[in-house]
């Protein structure tokens, strides 16, 4: 790929480009099937190194780096980030089938991510805690050494971004292990860090599979902390691997976010959430919005308007930059449309048209559909695809039901312009993120972000995902 100033073939482990022990895996472009190069299939013995490296690294002066010098380094990646957005926009379009202008968003998040988290790594407070006369009780926030980042393959610089990007601040190693699909972007931006003048070993990645790769990193003793994103299963798994070592986990495990349409809703400005919230990065998204939920009395119009959408939605090529890419690989696709089938007992209320796409590529027609009470599959399972339900209430103790009626807790948002409404839903709605009269509110990397039921537990994004990557130490000491 001509994009790519580095060999993708390679782990980067103590500041070394090291080729694995079981050599490469093929790498495919989603809008056309089509192999466009290899990475590297790192396994237990490249997991070893890389956490070696990160050990060596922190012990040997990382953790006593200053934290303004910290922050100065990630924001001076922040900067060769920026400077590189629009080769890491056509990078991510090639390996993860992104439309541009998403995934140039995306460029432009990790950039932001490092900003913040930059900006925000000598700003990390201990307390002092008013105790017996004699005391003085302080907090330390203290990093937890080596970290761990198992990340997936549906927005590969946003969670590196708010999760590296927040490890480092904070002051520890990391060994970062990016999904098999989608790894690029995040050897490129392991190779700016290095420019950056991150030190070797602070950053070490070890692309490969989750079974071999991602296991050993889990299942590693010598890993003081984990970040997880991705399915429930896999999230599981990683989480039992790391109570044998008592490691804690951070786990992000995607979502059925719904939106809640009220009567007295604004419509016209909820309209391009309602729909954009579903099919953005092809419905591959933790936070996608999969279920519409409407009160009934503007059930039909909800419903006309988003199906007048989907009828305009344009599907293609990556490097198009249409409204829907492909998914990420073959074996999505057929998941998808496994799902879509199981639609069969419902209508499709609107099917966006898949025109003259390029034949190999893993493309989905993106689906609305109606009919499904809340306990129906598809109104109750993560998707992935770009695949929403729309479903009437009458009022708000129904709305607030369906809502929460599933094993998720991600985000919510509520349509309505009455303030006390919006208050009471704030409160009852299961999730970590409620939005009132918006979704998402443009990605806010200063927004606390995370899950609760098997959305996952422990929280990203803002201060919050810096004190997640601390442990606190309390200091008591008596001078009488
Ligand atoms: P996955 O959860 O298996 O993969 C996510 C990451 O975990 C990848 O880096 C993968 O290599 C790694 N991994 C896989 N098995 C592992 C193991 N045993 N130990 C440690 N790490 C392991 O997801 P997937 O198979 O790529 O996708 C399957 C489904 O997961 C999707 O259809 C979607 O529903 C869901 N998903 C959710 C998110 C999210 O953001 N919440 C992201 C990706 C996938």
């Amino acid at each position: 790929m001509k994009e790519l100033w580095f060999d993708p073939s390679n782990c980067l482990i103590g500041g070394e480009w090291t080729p694995a022990a079981a050599g490469t895996l093929p790498l495919y472009d989603p809008s056309t099937g089509e192999e466009i190069g290899a990475i590297a299939r790192g396994g237990a013995s490249e997991v070893d190194a890389a956490v070696d490296a990160a050990r060596r690294a922190f012990e040997g002066g990382w953790n006593r780096t200053p934290a303004a010098e910290r922050g100065r380094i990630l924001m001076r990646l922040g900067k060769l980030v920026e400077e590189a957005v629009d080769s890491l926009a056509m990078i991510e379009a090639r390996d993860v089938g992104k439309p541009l202008k998403q995934a140039r968003a995306d460029a432009v998040a990790l950039a932001r991510y490092l900003e913040f988290y930059g900006g925000a790594a000598d700003k990390l407070l201990g307390e002092t805690i008013p105790y017996l006369d004699g005391y003085t009780v302080y907090t330390l926030r203290e990093p937890h050494g080596v970290t761990g980042h198992i990340v997936p393959w549906n927005y590969p610089m946003q969670i590196i971004g708010r999760s590296v990007g927040a490890a480092l601040a904070a002051g520890n190693a990391c060994v970062l292990k990016p999904a098999e699909d989608a790894c690029l972007t995040a050897l490129a931006f392991a190779d700016l860090a290095k420019a950056a003048g991150l030190p070797d070993g602070v950053l070490n990645v070890v692309p490969g599979l989750g079974a071999e790769a991602g296991a050993a990193l889990s299942a590693h003793p010598g890993v003081n902390h984990l970040s997880f994103t991705g399915s429930v299963a896999t999230g599981v798994a990683v989480q039992i691997a790391a109570a044998a070592n008592v490691v804690p986990v951070t786990l992000e495990l995607g979502g059925k976010s719904p939106q809640l349409v009220f009567g007295d809703a604004d419509l016209e400005t909820a309209l391009p959430f309602l729909v954009n919230a579903g099919i953005q990065n092809a419905g591959q998204t933790c936070s996608a919005s999969s279920r519409i939920l409407v009160q009934a009395s503007r059930y039909d119009e909800v419903l006309e308007r988003m199906a007048e959408r989907y009828a305009a939605l344009r599907v293609g090529p990556a490097v198009r930059d249409l409204d829907v890419g492909p998914v990420i690989s073959a074996k999505q696709q057929g998941l998808v449309n496994g799902w879509l089938e199981r639609g069969a007992d419902l209508e499709v209320a609107a099917q966006a048209r898949l025109g003259d796409l390029p034949e190999g590529g893993y493309y989905v027609a993106p689906t609305l559909f109606s009919g499904a009470g809340g306990d129906h599959i598809l109104a109750q399972s993560e998707i992935f695809g770009p695949v929403q339900v729309v479903i009437p209430f009458e009022d708000e103790e129904e709305a607030v039901a369906l809502a929460n009626g599933t094993d998720y807790g991600l985000v919510a948002s509520v349509w309505s312009r009455e303030g006390a409404r919006q208050m009471r839903l704030a409160r009852s709605l299961r999730a970590g993120q409620v939005f009132l009269n918006n979704y998402g509110a443009g990605g806010g990397v200063e927004l606390p972000f995370g899950g609760i039921g098997k959305s996952g537990h422990g929280r990203e994004k803002g201060f919050e995902a810096l004190y997640g990557f601390t442990a606190l130490k309390t200091v008591a000491a008596y001078h009488g």
